[in-house]
Parts: C-alpha cells; structure tokens; sequence
C-alpha cells in the first residue's frame, strides 16, 4: 500500500519530533492537538528543527521550506480522514489513548493504518478495541525523533503481516533503523531504561548522591551521553511515572514500584524540561 498522508495525534515532545521527520522526508503531514498552544509551540520546533538539519547538511533549504509547508495543523480529528496512517503520541494513560483510538477508528478510511507511538502500553489491548485490529501495531519513535537512530516496531498479536511491511517500508523512508520486538509491558527499551532512571531517583531520594553527581557517574563511568536525571527531565517526569505504573501494573512486580519522589515531583507539576522544572531548571 502506498502511504502518503500521515495523521500525527498529539503535539507535544514525540508528536513534533514525528511530524517533522515525516514532512522532511516527503510526506503530508496532519498534526492534531487538542491544546492550540502545543499546536502552535509544535511548528516553531518544527521550523527550528528543519533550520538545524539544513545546519547540519542533512536536507537542503528548499526541502526544508517544503518541509514546513507539508504539516497542517488542527485541533479536530477529522483531518485524519484523508490519511493511510495515523500515529497517535498522546499522553501515555491506556483509557485515554483508547478513547482516541476509537475515534480516530471511525473517522479514517478502511485502508488507514492505526499506530501508536506508546512507550509501554500493550499494543493487543489498543488494538482490540478498534475495527481493524489487524490494521494496528507500535511504532515507537525515541527522544529527540530528528536525532535517534531507532525505531521500536511492536506487532500486537493481530497485527497482519501486510501492515508490518508496510510501516517497516516507512520507516526505511524515514531513514530510521527498525528493529522488531514483541509486545510486553515496556518492550525491550523501557523496560531497561525506566527501571535504571527509577532507580537514580531512587538513589537521589535515600540521600546516597546529589543529582549532579548521580549524573556524573553515570556519564564519566559508564560512558552514557546523559546523566538518567537530565534524561528523565527530557522524557518527561510524567512520562516516566506513567511508563513505571504500566510495568508494576504489566508485570505484577513491586521491583518496578514508582519512587515516591517521582510521584512527588508529579504532583507538583515538576514535569522536566517541558514544564521547565525537574531534576534541574530550564528556561
Ligand atoms: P507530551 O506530554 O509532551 O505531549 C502529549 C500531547 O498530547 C500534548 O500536547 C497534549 O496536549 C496532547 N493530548 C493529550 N490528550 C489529548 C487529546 N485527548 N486529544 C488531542 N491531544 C491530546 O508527551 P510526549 O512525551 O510527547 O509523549 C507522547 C507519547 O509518546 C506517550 O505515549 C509517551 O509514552 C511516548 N513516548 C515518549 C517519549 C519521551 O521521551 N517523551 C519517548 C518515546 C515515546
């Protein structure tokens, strides 16, 4: 099947980033928030996005004009209509998420691929509550998406050989590097990385380090780019809580419990780089 709109659901920290490499990579891209403000926020990203890329000698300046022109903004679904594939990169709560993808069912075309961009969630029980289970699988992008090698693809269990092909073809477009993995609580990725940022918090919250110097030994030690503090700010705290809850849910472990501090800093709004305060403050 040939894919050549493309629906993005949720405008914030992945939503951007999915609309901007879908666009500079030659697609029409139909960007939808509810929040005119993340809307609006999401196309100077974007348009500073494309500007660093021309920067960097990876698209020239004239596909990066093409680029911008190419994302449509709306706070309505209905623009999915026109689309072969909707990602969906809304807040990662699952009644949320199905809410909208039953929506979203009813909106598109029969042919429309549905995807979900879910750090965690299971892919089966999304897609069992659309019409078109076997349309449905994960694409998981990672942070910042214009940046990261990778993408996770998750085949829920009726995803149809066809629609793994397919969004396998469109990750090749995107110049990205899938790699396919089954659907369990966290995938492969976060079910390795939330754990070890829980547990820098963890750490943080017994007194044991500074934040500072969590993040030093783990860059100078490990040789990580970023302390797990800095990364936990720039996934989102939010998010990090979120992804926590689905693996002690998913896995009926309390080896995966939240740090209390993480739901503490929640509660305050202390969200990370997004809200402008985390582990550390930005502007
Ligand atoms: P975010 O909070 O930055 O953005 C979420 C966006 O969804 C917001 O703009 C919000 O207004 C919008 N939204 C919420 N409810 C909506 C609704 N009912 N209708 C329309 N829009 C709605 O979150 P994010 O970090 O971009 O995460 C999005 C998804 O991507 C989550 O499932 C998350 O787990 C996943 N993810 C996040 C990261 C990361 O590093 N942040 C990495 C990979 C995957």
């Amino acid at each position: 099947m040939t894919i050549k709109q493309v629906g993005v659901l949720g405008a914030g920290t992945m939503g951007s980033g999915i609309a901007q490499v879908f666009a500079q990579n030659g697609f029409q891209v139909q960007l939808v928030d509810n929040q005119p403000s993340h809307l609006q926020n999401a196309i100077v990203k974007i348009q500073a996005g494309l500007q660093k890329c021309v920067d960097k000698g990876v698209i020239s300046a004239e596909q990066a004009k093409t680029g911008l022109t190419s994302v449509h903004t709306s706070p309505q679904m209905d623009i999915f209509a026109q689309c072969d594939l909707v990602i969906e990169a809304v807040t990662e709560e699952e009644p949320t998420k199905i809410a909208l993808f039953q929506s979203i069912d009813r909106i598109c075309p029969d042919h429309t691929i549905l995807a979900s961009n879910t750090s965690a969630i299971s892919l089966t029980r999304m897609a069992a509550a659309t019409k078109r289970p076997d349309r449905f699988m994960g694409m998981h992008f990672m942070n910042p998406v214009p940046v990261m090698q990778l993408v996770e693809l998750i085949r829920a269990l009726q995803t149809s050989d066809e629609t793994f092909q397919a969004l396998q073809e469109i990750s090749l477009k995107l110049n990205k590097t899938a790699v396919t993995v089954k659907d369990n609580p966290g995938f492969v990725s976060n079910r390795i990385l939330m754990p070890m940022i829980n547990e820098a918090i963890y750490t943080l919250y017994e007194g044991v380090a500074t934040i500072e110097d969590i993040d030093a030994v783990m860059k100078l030690g490990m040789n990580h780019p970023m302390g797990p503090l800095k990364l936990a700010d720039m996934i989102g705290l939010d998010t990090c809580l979120f992804i926590m809850n689905v693996l002690q849910d998913g896995f009926k472990d309390s080896k995966y419990r939240p740090c209390p501090l993480l739901q503490q800093m929640v509660d305050a709004g202390y969200y990370g780089k997004k809200s402008g305060k985390g582990f550390y403050e930005y502007d």
